[in-house]
């Protein structure tokens, strides 16, 4: 049996069916992608201009332009001032959540836990084999809470 998979859209609360990890419509996304034009645009046509320039002179909503700059789309334009602090150091960066070295510390801290949790598991199955799965389970939630 096939389930249709369908959510309601994040900004317009219209249902619509997603492709993917979609959380807004493609009417909403369609307005998204032309607000984007416009920001590019805008940046193309007022070399030099800051960020603030840019979000009074487009019109664009601030959280649309700083998800661009996230993204690196003005990395190799004049937009001055594209920058703003790690999310996790405050160092400034231009581009991403986190700076270069947070995004190794965070890649490494995220690779000893699935290992941890490999192995974590491997013993669980190895010594209670026998128990069910929802005593697993409390236990498993026991030891994260003791940790
Ligand atoms: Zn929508
Ligand atoms: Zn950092």
């Amino acid at each position: 049996m096939t389930r249709l998979n369908i959510r309601n859209c994040a900004r317009c609360k219209r249902i619509f069916i997603p492709v993917g990890n979609e959380k807004i419509c493609p009417d909403c996304r369609a307005e998204d992608i032309e607000l984007e034009e416009r920001v590019k645009s805008y940046v193309r046509d007022h070399p030099g201009i800051t960020v603030n320039q840019l979000i009074e002179g487009s019109g664009a909503p601030r959280n649309l332009v700083w998800r661009m700059i996230q993204q690196g789309q003005f990395e190799n334009s004049s937009l001055k001032d594209a920058k703003y602090p790690c999310g996790n150091c405050g160092k400034i960066i231009t581009r991403g959540t986190y700076c270069s070295e947070c995004m190794a510390k965070l890649k490494e801290n995220a690779q000893k836990f699935a290992v941890a949790m490999n192995k974590k598991r491997k013993a669980q199955e190895e010594s209670n084999s026998n128990k069910t799965f929802s005593d697993s389970m409390y236990d498993a939630l026991d030891s994260s809470r003791n940790r």
